[in-house]
C-alpha cells in the first residue's frame, strides 16, 4: 500500500520531469495529489522544481486552507481544487508552461482541432484553450465549464493544465498536450492542419467512451459491471468492497463518490492514489487507444484542410475578438508573417 512517503517521492518525480522537459522556469509549474481524507498534497510556493525537499510539500483542504507544512501554498491552486471538487474521479492535477503549448495559448490559436486519432481518444476531440480571466477567482470561474468534458486544457496567456486519476496520467496528459501543440506547429509550418472526418471523430469519441475516458465513459466506469443480485450471498459484497484491486481502490472509491462532495471521502487515508509507486498496466487505467483499434484512417481531402496560420490569424473576425483575444490576433499575424518568410 502506498504511503504518504511514496505519494510526496512521487510529487518530486513529476516536478524533476516537467523541470528537466523545460515546462516550468523560476518557479512555474505546480504538481497536487489528492489524499484521504479530503487532504490534498501539493507543492509550495517560490521554490524550483528542481530543487523541492520531501519536507517542503505541504498538505491544505478543499478550500485551499493549510493543513501541514512549513512552506507556502502556490497562488494557483484555485485552479487545482476547482477541478478536484468538480471531478471527484480526478487525483492528480499538473500545471506547467510547456513553451510550445503556452506559445498557441499565447497567440491565441488553440489546439481545439480533431486532427489525428490518438489525442482524440486520450484528450476528446480538441484541447480547448480556457479564456484569459485575471489570476484568482476569475480565473477558476472560466476553468470550470471545461471541467466536465476535458482532461487537459489551454491556458490563455498563461499556460496548460491537466488532470487524471493518477499523477502519471496526469503528467502523461500534459506530455501529450506538449507533444500535439509541437506537431501542430510543424503542420502549420508545412501548410497547414487536416481535420479529422466528422464520422471518423464520432467513432474515436465512441472509442474513447468504450476506454472509459470523457463524461460518458466515467459514467459507465463508475456504474457496477453487472446488474446488483437480488440476493447476495453474506460476505461476498463486502469482501468485494474491502479487498478490490490495487488500482480499483483510488478509482473505485471516486467512482462511488461522483455526485458526493470529494470532502466527503473517507476521513483516513484509505486507498492511495495510484502512482508510481502502484503504476501498472491493469483494468483501473483507462486503456487510451490500442494500436490499430480503429482501423485505417484515411487522409482527409484537400477541401477538409484548415487554412494555414497566416489566413487563420487574418481571417479573424475583429467584432468577435475584444481585447486580450485582439492582441493575441495581432500576436498570430506576427507569427504567420514568420512562419511564411514575411510573405503574410
Ligand atoms: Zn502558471
Amino acid at each position: 500500500m502506498q504511503t504518504e512517503t511514496d505519494a510526496r517521492k512521487e510529487i518530486l518525480r513529476i516536478c524533476r520531469l516537467l523541470w528537466e522537459r523545460g515546462w516550468v522556469a523560476n518557479h512555474d509549474g505546480n504538481v497536487t495529489m489528492r489524499l484521504g481524507g479530503g487532504r490534498i498534497l501539493a507543492t509550495p510556493t517560490g521554490i524550483s522544481k528542481n530543487r523541492i525537499a520531501l519536507d517542503e510539500l505541504l498538505t491544505v483542504d478543499l478550500e485551499g486552507r493549510k493543513l501541514g507544512g512549513l512552506t507556502r501554498p502556490f497562488s494557483e491552486l484555485g485552479l487545482h481544487l476547482r477541478v478536484y471538487r468538480l471531478r471527484p474521479d480526478v487525483h492528480a492535477v499538473v500545471h506547467a508552461h510547456p513553451p510550445t503549448a503556452t506559445g498557441f495559448a499565447l497567440a491565441g490559436m488553440g489546439l481545439d482541432i480533431p486532427a489525428m486519432p490518438e489525442p482524440v481518444v486520450s484528450l476528446g476531440p480538441g484541447i480547448p484553450t480556457v479564456p484569459y480571466a485575471f489570476p484568482g477567482a476569475d480565473a477558476e470561474a472560466a476553468l470550470a465549464p471545461f471541467l466536465e468534458q476535458h482532461d487537459a486544457v489551454l491556458l490563455a496567456r498563461h499556460g496548460a493544465l491537466s488532470w487524471g486519476v493518477d499523477t502519471e496520467q496526469a503528467y502523461l496528459r500534459m506530455e501529450l498536450v506538449e507533444h500535439v501543440a509541437r506537431i501542430t506547429l510543424v503542420a502549420y509550418q508545412l501548410g497547414g492542419v487536416p481535420v479529422l472526418p466528422p464520422d471518423h471523430v464520432e467513432r474515436l469519441r465512441q472509442a474513447r467512451s468504450k476506454a472509459g475516458l470523457g463524461p460518458a465513459g466515467r459514467r459507465k466506469a463508475a456504474a457496477p459491471a453487472h446488474p446488483p443480485a437480488p440476493a447476495a450471498a453474506p460476505g461476498r459484497g463486502a469482501g468485494r468492497a474491502a479487498g478490490g484491486g490495487a488500482g480499483d481502490g483510488a478509482r473505485g472509491g471516486a467512482g462511488k463518490a461522483a455526485g458526493a462532495p470529494a470532502a466527503a471521502l473517507p476521513a483516513q487515508p484509505g486507498p492511495p492514489p495510484r502512482s508510481a509507486a502502484v503504476r501498472q498496466p491493469g483494468p483501473s487505467h483507462p486503456r487510451e487507444l490500442e494500436p490499430g483499434a480503429l482501423g485505417p484512417v484515411p487522409v482527409a481531402p484537400p477541401s477538409a484542410r484548415l487554412p494555414s496560420a497566416a489566413a487563420v490569424a487574418a481571417a479573424a473576425p475583429p467584432a468577435a475578438r475584444a481585447g486580450e483575444a485582439e492582441l493575441g490576433r495581432v500576436i498570430g499575424e506576427e507569427i504567420a508573417r514568420a512562419l511564411s518568410g514575411g510573405q503574410g
